[in-house]
């Protein structure tokens, strides 16, 4: 099984319904509804300069032309939910930033 971090990019792109459903049979086992959780996994970037909250698909800050990234919403080494301020999983103890 591959991160879920994975899809975001296919999701923004051409076919993003089709591999987001293909990906919903597979972790939920074919379960109806599974499909709902994963558009929620869709955040927009933000500046790692400044923190802006950008719109999807900018990848440069239009205030200060900073790095747009996805912020980070599951945890890399055992897929927790973390909260944006978290710098460390306080389950399994992985670096998030
Ligand atoms: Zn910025
Ligand atoms: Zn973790």
């Amino acid at each position: 099984m591959t991160s879920s971090r994975d899809l975001t990019r296919y999701q923004r792109g051409e076919g993003a319904a089709e591999v987001a459903d293909a990906f919903a049979k597979i972790v939920s086992g074919g379960k109806p509804g599974y499909k709902t959780v994963i558009e929620k996994k869709v955040f927009p970037p933000k500046c790692v300069n400044c923190g802006r909250g950008g719109d999807n698909g900018q990848k440069f800050c239009p205030q200060c032309g900073g790095k747009m990234v996805v912020p980070l919403t599951n945890c890399p080494g055992c897929d927790k939910p973390i909260d944006d301020a978290e710098k460390f999983c306080t389950e399994c103890g992985h670096k998030l930033k």
